[in-house]
């Protein structure tokens, strides 16, 4: 056994139509733990030509296989037996995700539980696309339906694996589309062992399949293909620039969800203990590998010191540990990649700022990814530290002095995912929200999401909306039905 494999490794093949396939060149790739830098399992590499097996399996069963005749009602009915599935399964995804991704396994149960909930959320949805009836002008009925837009290929990161999976595959399948899924290249492990219920469960093959590989070989050729209809990407903003390019060519219909520089936003009358707990919970959870972060701190100036000195001493007992280790509150960041570009903005923001706390690896751990949790204060916001998405546990606390001050500097910014804002002012409160320019705006609260709510991003961060109707609209397409009334011809020659 070569160095640094573990015992149990585990190859994985590919999900198409249904079965599980070698990938057409035979390589596979090593997926890491995080946490001791161990080989824990091989996937597929897949090709172009895999992509291709995985876009006709999907293009036939949903132009010709049971999927284009299936009932909105067994639709639904397939995804509550999915999310039962995982109910039942959740110690053991979990796990798996918690291993792979390298996040606290209290963390990851909540993320399981919520692809649970997303599948239920959909599955209800699914009996609940409505069309309409247009009031036209003439003896006729003119009808608006909703129909599935066919072959969707998604494309989603590895902070939040399954979730991420869950919020493109729900809503598709609820609209009565097909899917070809590319996780992550790091993160593909909890996706695949999903795939085994499939058929089980009822869905038919060919409906889902997943192709293990790397952006350019994998994600590519499913974005170029001309049988795919739409393309879901979660991911950064310069993948998602190339996206945009190369779905030009066959006119796909695109949703983006990118990343984020969020501002926490925090006004002198805010309660302040909740305040900083907010502030710390914003940008640490999830090691800060979360697109909505609140990494960009903006403190008003009368509580500005004694904000940064509270955050800063509350975010000593922040307990960095192995992620199976339920106390564990932050584990190490998810790839030696990740790893090395955090590490080189913590350099950076000693330049552009000053350390209250953190700064570099934690190095009570003889392996794995682990950083410190990271608190840099009077940052400017031209600074690259407050501009760029770092995707770790890095935050940049900036000073202001009024509202207006604090609104030039969050909309400054060339994303616009996320923000909150901390009042007991409801007037201040509204003023702000509606001044923001993000997606998504929290008062008093940083970071809850539930499936029922949109979400999506303004400027840079992307456009469409995931969850809530607004995703399942996205996978649908819209058709004009004009049935005339009148039994004379037309008269008009
Ligand atoms: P990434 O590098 O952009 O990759 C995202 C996905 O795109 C991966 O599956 C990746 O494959 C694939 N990809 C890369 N190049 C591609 C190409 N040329 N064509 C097609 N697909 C390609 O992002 P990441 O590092 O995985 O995730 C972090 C980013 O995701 C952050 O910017 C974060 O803000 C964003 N994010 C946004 C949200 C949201 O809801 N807005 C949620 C989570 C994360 P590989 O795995 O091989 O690279
Ligand atoms: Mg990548």
């Amino acid at each position: 056994m070569p160095a640094g494999v573990s015992a149990e490794v585990k190859t994985y093949k590919l999900y198409v139509n249904g079965d599980w396939l070698e990938g057409d060149s035979r390589k596979t790739f090593p997926v890491y733990d995080p946490s001791t830098e161990d080989v824990i399992a091989q996937v597929p590499d897949s090709n172009s030509k895999d992509v291709d097996r995985a876009v006709a399996a999907a293009k036939a069963a949903f132009e010709d296989g049971p999927w284009a005749i299936t009932t909105p009602q067994e639709r639904g009915r397939t995804l509550f037996r999915l999310a039962e599935k995982i109910r039942q399964n959740v110690p053991m995804l979990a796990e798996l995700e918690c291993r792979n991704t390298g996040k606290p396994i209290v963390e990851a149960e909540f993320d399981i539980n919520d692809v649970a909930t997303c599948f239920e959320y959909y599955g209800g949805l699914a009996t609940k696309i409505l069309g309409y009836v247009n009031p036209v002008p003439d003896n006729a009925v003119s009808l608006t339906l909703k129909e599935p837009v066919g072959v969707a290929g998604q494309i989603i990161p590895w902070n939040y694996p399954l979730l991420m999976a869950a919020w493109k595959l729900a809503p598709a399948l609820a609209a009565g589309c097909t899917c070809v899924l590319k996780p992550a290249e790091q993160t593909p492990l909890t996706a695949l062992e999903m795939a085994n219920w499939f058929s089980e469960i009822g869905l038919p093959a060919g409906v889902v399949n997943i192709v293990t590989g790397f952006g350019e070989t994998c994600g590519a050729p499913l974005v170029k293909h001309p049988d795919v209809n739409k393309i879901a990407f979660t991911g950064s903003a310069q993948v998602g620039k190339i996206i945009v390019k190369q779905a030009a060519e066959s006119v796909k219909r695109v949703t983006l969800e990118l990343g984020g520089k969020s501002p926490n936003i925090f006004f002198a009358d805010a309660d302040f203990e909740a305040a900083i707990d907010g502030a710390l919970f914003g940008v640490f959870i999830n090691q800060g590998e979360v697109c909505s972060a609140g990494s960009r701190i903006l403190v008003q100036k009368p509580i500005y010191k004694k904000f940064v000195d509270a955050m800063t001493e509350k975010a000593r007992n922040i307990k960095l540990g192995p992620p199976l280790e339920r106390e564990t509150k932050m584990g190490p960041l998810v790839s030696k990649d990740q790893y090395e570009r955090v590490r080189s903005y913590q350099d950076l923001g000693k330049k552009e700022g000053k350390v209250a706390i953190g700064g570099g690896r934690a190095e009570k751990f003889a392996k794995g990814y682990y950083v410190e949790p990271t608190i840099f204060y009077d940052v400017e916001n031209s600074a690259r530290i407050a501009r760029e998405e770092i995707f770790g546990p890095v935050a940049s606390v900036i000073p202001f002095d009024d509202e207006k001050d604090a609104l030039k500097i969050a909309n400054d910014s060339p994303y616009g995912l996320a923000a909150a804002v901390w009042t007991r002012d409801i007037f201040k409160a509204f003023r702000v929200v509606k001044a923001l320019r993000a997606g998504i705006v929290w008062v008093n609260h940083m970071q809850p999401t539930y499936v029922e709510a949109p979400w999506g991003g303004y400027k840079q961060s992307g456009f469409g909306r995931e969850l809530g109707p607004w995703g399942i609209e996205e996978y649908l397409e819209t058709k004009q039905v004009h049935i005339n009334l009148n039994e004379q011809p037309i008269g008009w020659y």
